[in-house]
């Protein structure tokens, strides 16, 4: 299936001179004037978004309902009986109900849309003989790109360098093993998946690095070309909604039956004529369909997600903020999510001497003591090339603004760049003067990094630092007195353990000399004969919320865990700082490997420290954990971490210092980085759950009371006590008033004190079925009861049905107070007033029932007639039964609760 080759898509078999000359590019990069032009001239490197139905198609889907086709129907039904008004009110609410529903999901989806885009796509390059990371739509054709493990590919590129470059093409070809990739053409016929010297946007580098010329961006690339590729739009829906769905549908179809039987036993056996039957079948059939509830749970869960971004946990896949609320095992890195990821250097062992460095964060001021005794770093020769080593051996950089001193890159290597400072090196001269060559890059898999620089005089070297015990193995000698002697392991031993054992994270540094013809460097070349330098210690400080965070998911139920890359001892000791648990033992990552799966299971359950584990252990301990039951929230950030992203119940990977790939494999992002966010993110989880079940809890009862109000009325015999276009009335004023209310209800104060949810429970629990039948009983027998009363005492018909409505609001407007709370109580200040919407929400439907009540229009319409003070008096007393009855209720249930507790005490 090889594409006609046109000039500017053939890249990959041509020599990357040929599109270097092109596009009027070197490997030096354009300059910016040049990319700001080329930027207006091919425009921004975006795809187009994907094809939404347009703005008619999707109010025209809110007619696709089987509610509005029986109202049609008995529009049409009411037209034929000439019953004008009654046909023009029902058309009138189904398409003020459409336009409602309209306005609040186009909301709900540019919620949704604005949270995606704080996810963009960040790209390294080159512009003016410089690397900066820009967002990726502003690349251009002819710009280099830098391509590292973890990065999504920004644009499609002729590579020109690579080292052990693997990228994952699956999203163009399909094939989900990473292909190797390399500079050399290859045969113009060749296929997609063949262009081995070709990256393509959108596609994940796994490992190694590479650089390339941008020769596409935006729809002119190859993913932009494949039309409907990224079509598919995600469906504003989770599980439950869909569960809820499925359980309107069920409940519509059964409404529908019980409509079709009253309407025959009305006319078979209570003499009803047929067309007063049908419309009060239709009536039932409205009164009775939630046809409310699936657009307000989709708002709440909208509004959920726009409240969790606002905390910086964006959500990626909807359904997370479900999963969010019944996690009960957060797995998280340490450094930069529980610490701050400043990191300094503390401390400073090699030439047998311990020597401690002194100053605040990444700004080099600060200086060297010796037993308490200030040091000149001049006089240390060894200390000195210590200190090389860990700025050549090192890809950040540190600059300096108005704000003061900041990194770039990783933290831990930043902190080396200001020790050098403090000691007197400059980075750049020692860059100038011993160039690198070649490098192999920092992973936690083998946990150190290593680079090869020659100086101008032809020597060469090779630095190396990383985790102690992976150097140590490495080394034979150590430098001393600028000897090399032998290395004492069990003394170094003892030295990496006092270091960490006070909590810092230890890098070792070493150097080896190198052939001068020797211009790569392989696994082999670091595997023996190093000279161990010394070993830094760092600090980087716990973050206070984090502390405050893991004790609120210790209340909430949640148990902790610290996964991390570090040494035991230091993990111990941050773990203890931090509260994650009482007496921690830290696990080693070698341990969980020697484990057989009952000890794994036990220990992944009961400890709450690994340390010096590698992304397979993270996989290994989600499985494990998931095995035993429980529902598991894991962060992460490396290429590697992505299989234990995905496997989690909820993946978190970082927003700041993560890859794309391991954001692509999440659920959430934090934009913070901060295990706080995702404590933030559980609450919030929860409160959408919380918030959905108050929903159902209120809307369904005002279904069942006028449903079965009119059954009632039916089976006695009597007129119905509301009419079918009263209850459309009711129905529509109340969902977008008081039941909208609650999906912006703020978090109850317990959230975070009751254990998670059981995540198989389902939505519709006993506790619930009960409540709703509880207060479908009192709304009807108050609305019913009080019609009748009036009735009996001469009260004309329209007068009695007006004021049956005005009951049944009433009714609603009280309970919503109760219903703000599932089992807490409402009558206090905080209930009644705690959430304005509701308060607004009140207030406008009291306006509109006066209106209803008042207006001739709407007395015309609505066939409604006014009442005086006196009944108004009788409806808010009556009305005011069920806030009696349901904050009774819940206090006999939170004693019972309470009692069951004190019997069982908690486990
Ligand atoms: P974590 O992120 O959980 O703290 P890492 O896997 O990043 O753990 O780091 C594990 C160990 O690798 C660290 O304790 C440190 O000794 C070493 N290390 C970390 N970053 C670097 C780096 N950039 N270069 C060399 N070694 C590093
Ligand atoms: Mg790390």
């Amino acid at each position: 299936m090889a594409e006609p080759a046109s000039p500017t898509t053939d890249w990959h078999a041509r020599e990357p001179q040929a599109a270097f000359e092109h596009f009027r590019s070197d490997p030096a990069g354009l300059d910016a004037q040049t990319a700001q032009t080329r930027l207006e001239e091919y425009g921004r490197n975006e795809l187009r978004p994907p094809e939404k139905q347009s703005r008619v198609q999707r109010f025209l889907l809110q007619f696709h309902n089987l509610l509005i086709y029986v109202l049609l129907a008995a529009a049409l039904v009411t037209l034929l009986l000439q019953h004008w008004v009654d046909s023009g009110v029902i058309l009138g609410v189904v398409l003020i109900n459409a336009l409602i529903g309209h306005i609040q999901e186009g909301k709900a989806e540019k919620a949704l849309d604005a949270i995606r885009r704080m996810l963009s796509q960040q790209a390294m390059v080159k512009r003016g003989n410089a690397f900066i990371t820009l967002p990726a739509t502003e690349v251009v054709p002819g710009d280099i790109i830098s391509l590292q493990s973890g990065d999504k590919v920004p644009a499609d590129v002729r590579l020109f360098k690579v080292k052990d470059l693997r990228i994952d093409e699956a999203i163009l070809t399909g094939e989900s093993e990473a292909v190797e990739k390399n500079t050399g053409a290859v045969a113009e016929t060749a296929v997609l998946g063949d262009r081995s010297c070709m990256a393509y946007s959108g596609t994940l580098v796994t490992y190694g690095h590479g650089q390339g010329l941008v020769v596409a961006t935006g729809e002119r690339t190859e993913i932009g070309r494949i039309s409907g590729m990224l079509g598919q739009v995600e469906s504003l829906t989770t599980p439950l909604l869909r569960q809820m769905a499925q359980f309107a549908r069920w409940l519509t179809g059964a409404i529908l039956v019980l409509a079709t039987a009253t309407f025959v036993y009305g006319v078979g056996f209570q003499a009803y004529s047929a067309a007063d039957m049908f419309l009060a079948a239709v009536g039932l059939a409205v009164a009775a369909i939630p046809e409310g509830l699936p657009a307000i749970m989709t708002i709440t869960l909208a509004i959920g997600v726009q409240r969790m971004a606002r905390r910086n946990a964006i959500i990626r896949r909807l359904p997370a903020v479900e999963t969010l609320g019944s996690v009960t095992v957060i797995c998280s890195d340490k450094t930069g999510t529980l610490t701050h990821n400043e990191m300094m250097v503390q401390e400073i062992v090699c030439d047998n001497k311990r020597f401690e460095v002194s100053g605040s964060g990444y700004d080099p001021h600060g200086g060297f003591s010796l037993d308490e005794a200030t040091v000149d770093p001049d006089a240390e020769a060894e200390l000195r090339e210590l200190m090389r080593a860990g700025i050549l051996c090192n890809d950040s950089s540190l600059t300096r603004d108005e704000q003061g001193w900041h990194i770039h890159g990783d933290p831990t290597e930043g902190a080396l760049l200001t020790l050098g400072r403090k000691g007197g090196l400059d980075p750049a001269y020692q860059h100038e003067q011993w160039p690198r060559t070649d490098v192999i890059p920092f992973e936690s898999m083998h946990k150190f990094m290593a680079t090869l620089h020659h100086d101008h005089a032809g020597h060469a070297f090779i630095y190396l630092k990383g985790a102690p015990e992976r150097v140590l193995e490495m080394c034979t000698c150590q430098r001393v007195r600028g000897e090399d002697i032998p290395l004492d392991h069990d003394e170094w031993a003892r030295r990496t353990h006092a270091m960490a054992a006070r909590g810092q994270r230890l890098l070792a540094l070493a150097y080896r000399g190198a052939a001068p013809e020797q211009r790569e460097l392989r696994f082999e070349d670091v595997d023996g004969g190093l000279t161990l330098l010394g070993v830094v210690g760092l600090i980087d400080p716990p973050r206070e919320d984090a502390i405050r965070a893991i004790r609120t998911c210790r209340s909430a139920g949640i148990r902790v865990k610290m996964i991390t890359g570090d040494h035991a001892v230091t993990a111990k000791s941050i773990g203890e700082q931090m509260g994650i648990g009482d007496d921690i033992q830290a696990i080693s990552g070698a341990d969980l490997d020697q484990y057989d799966d009952a000890q794994l299971q036990r220990t992944a359950i009961e400890a709450s420290v690994f340390a010096r584990t590698s992304p397979e252990h993270k996989l290994r301990l989600v499985s494990t954990l998931q095995a035993d039951g429980a529902v598991v929230a894991m962060t992460g950030d490396g290429v590697n971490d992505a299989p234990a992203l995905k496997r989690a119940d909820v993946g978190i990977a970082m927003g700041m210092k993560g890859t794309e790939v391991s954001k692509e494999a999440s659920e959430m992002v934090l934009a913070d980085d901060n295990f706080a966010s995702i404590a933030h993110a559980v609450e919030e989880g929860r409160t959408v759950y919380d918030n959905l079940k108050k929903s159902i809890l209120f809307i369904l009862p005002t279904n069942g009371g006028q449903a079965l109000a009119i059954i009632a009325a039916i089976l006695g015999g009597y007129m119905l006590p509301i009419t079918p276009v009263q209850i459309l009335w009711v129905n529509m004023v109340t969902a977008v008033t008081l039941a909208l209310a609650l999906a912006f209800e703020p978090a109850e104060k317990d959230v975070m004190q009751r254990p998670p949810r059981d995540a198989r429970e389902p939505l519709l629990t006993g506790f619930l079925i009960w409540r709703i039948l509880l207060v479908s009983v009192i709304l009807v027998s108050g609305s019913f009861g009080l019609f009748i009363l009036e009735r009996n005492a001469g009260v004309p018909i329209d007068t009695a049905r007006t004021i049956a409505v005005n009951t049944l609001v009433s009714f609603e407007i009280f309970y919503l107070f109760c219903a703000r709370y599932l089992l807490a109580p409402s009558l206090n200040w905080e209930g009644l007033t705690g959430n304005r919407y509701v308060l607004i929400a009140v207030g406008v439907l009291i306006l509109l029932q006066l209106a209803f009540t008042y207006l001739p229009p709407m007395q015309y319409l609505f066939g409604t007639a006014p009442i005086d003070p006196g009944t108004w008096g009788r409806i808010l007393l009556i009305a005011l039964s069920v806030v009696v009855i349901v904050e009774l209720e819940k206090w006999i249930i939170r004693r019972y609760l309470s009692r069951r507790q004190r019997r069982t005490p908690a486990a």
